[in-house]
């Protein structure tokens, strides 16, 4: 007889990983189902991952996890084709535990996570895609994969951005390009050494820098680099809606932002070792889908709970705090041996303890700020120009730097507009 589980969470990323461990931990019998060769194996990301949360799971994760480097500078530029205007914040602080973030690796990360899931109990199924959902009349009961019907009390879907299995369970519709952006990132291996040197980096120091400007050709969105032990992430993350009107590839704009010499001579030498493509669902709260249904809960990208504030990209720290909302409403329910959508909803109150919908409420507004084309078009041009004349010397007598502005702003924006940002800035972060 085939066997039955309490749950099985469809989706070895971090929202899965974190729901079956916490499941497995409490006794449950749990089925994690994994598409890829292995966990990991199909995933990416930028690479910053967040100590807090990730400490309650794993109290001397520093010991064990597979970490790159401890983030403890954090840098933004704005760049125009031949300049950069950045600013570097370093804290040591952030060197102390349970560290504040560091960088990862998926394929190195979402294995390893997995493994953690297994030792606690679960049965790690890779190379098993969910197909589909089994049904009792309006109830959800287990899953079909691999030509298999696995039956289990609740289904929790993990299975990211474009998750077949919400829209199956009728909680969403597909997500449309102005609710994602693409991101593209690749890998650069470059020797230790090289890259510590050019980072000014000492043992596990790490950088994680953000940028926006021309490069993106006024599509919103930026770019980042982030700092491994001898690689580097690089990548950018645009609108995805904006992308397919203006007819532009977003490897176009990598390859762009690669050439950009502010950029360049950090990666001369470097061997691209890996090249992935994703989206991100970005429209925030707005397109939350249901959550809970007879049998079945959604979270991590499935549930679009990634926040993006133009200042944070953070879906792994989101995923992770609902896969383990999502474990602790199946907890309760396992104890009553009731996996109604009433007894499920339980799910609502654990992430409102969460850190998951108060940022995604705080941050509300951000997605709709964040459409605004003069933070990419227009600003960062602005700051480079300004800092241009600041430290141009012509030999000739200096003008007021007011006059200069004015100058720099003729015809780009006006007083009005930027005093209209200023206000929505307030609004929105
Ligand atoms: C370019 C880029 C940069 C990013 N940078 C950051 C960052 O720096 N920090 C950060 O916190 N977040 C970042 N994110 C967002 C972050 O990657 C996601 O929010 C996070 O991975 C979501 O986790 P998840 O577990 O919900 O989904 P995923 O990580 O997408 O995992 C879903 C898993 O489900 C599996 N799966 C899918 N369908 C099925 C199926 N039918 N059957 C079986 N398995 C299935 C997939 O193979 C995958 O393993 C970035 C994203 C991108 C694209």
């Amino acid at each position: 007889m085939k066997q039955h589980f309490d749950a099985i969470v469809v989706g070895a990323g971090p929202a899965g990983c974190a729901c079956g461990l916490t499941l497995a931990k409490s006794g449950l019998s749990t089925l994690i189902v994994e598409r890829g060769k292995f966990a990991g194996a199909k995933n990416m990301w930028g690479g910053v991952f967040y100590g807090p949360l990730f400490h309650q799971l794993f109290p001397d994760f520093w010991e064990e996890a597979p970490v790159e480097r401890y983030i403890l500078h954090h840098r933004i530029s704005f760049l125009t084709a031949d300049a950069a205007l950045s600013a570097d914040f370093f804290s040591s602080k952030f060197g102390r535990k349970p560290y504040n973030s560091f960088s990862l690796l998926r394929a190195k990360f979402d294995r390893w996570f997995a493994d953690k899931a297994q030792q606690a109990g679960a049965i790690v199924a890779s190379g098993l895609q969910a197909d589909d959902l089994l049904w009792d009349g309006s109830r959800i009961v287990g899953i079909k994969a691999g030509g298999d019907e696995l039956p289990a009390n609740v289904v929790v879907a993990c299975d990211g951005v474009n998750s077949i299995l919400a829209e199956k369970a009728g909680l969403r519709k597909r997500l449309l390009p102005q609710d994602m952006k693409q991101g593209v990132k690749e890998v650069i291996q470059i020797p230790r050494q090289m890259l510590e040197q050019r980072f000014n980096l000492s043992g596990d120091e790490g950088v994680a820098w953000e940028f926006i400007g021309s490069f993106t050709k006024g599509i919103p969105g930026g770019a980042f680099i982030y700092t491994n032990k001898d690689s580097l992430s690089i990548g950018i993350v645009v609108q995805l809606s904006a992308l397919i009107k203006n007819k532009i590839e977003a490897n176009d704009l990598l390859e762009e932002f690669k050439e950009h010499p502010e950029v360049a001579r950090y990666l001369s030498e470097g061997e691209l070792v890996e090249y992935s493509a994703h989206l991100i669902p970005t429209s925030g709260r707005a397109k939350m889908p249901e959550l809970f249904a007879d049998g079945f809960l959604v979270a991590g990208d499935a549930a679009a709970f990634c926040l993006v504030t133009g200042l944070n990209l953070e879906g792994s720290n989101l995923a992770m705090a609902s896969g383990m909302a999502a474990a602790e409403a199946v907890i309760q329910a396992k104890k009553k041996e009731d996996f109604s959508k009433k007894s499920l909803s339980s799910y609502s109150h654990f992430l409102k303890q969460s850190l998951v919908l108060k940022d995604l409420e705080t941050f509300r507004k951000a997605p709709k700020f964040l459409e605004n084309p003069r933070i990419y078009n227009v600003y960062p041009g602005l700051a480079c120009d300004m800092a241009e004349k600041i430290f141009t010397n012509d030999g000739r007598p200096k003008k007021k730097i007011w006059k200069q502005l004015k100058r720099s702003m003729k015809g780009n924006v006006s007083l009005l507009q930027i005093a209209s940002d200023l206000y929505n800035i307030k609004k929105a972060l």
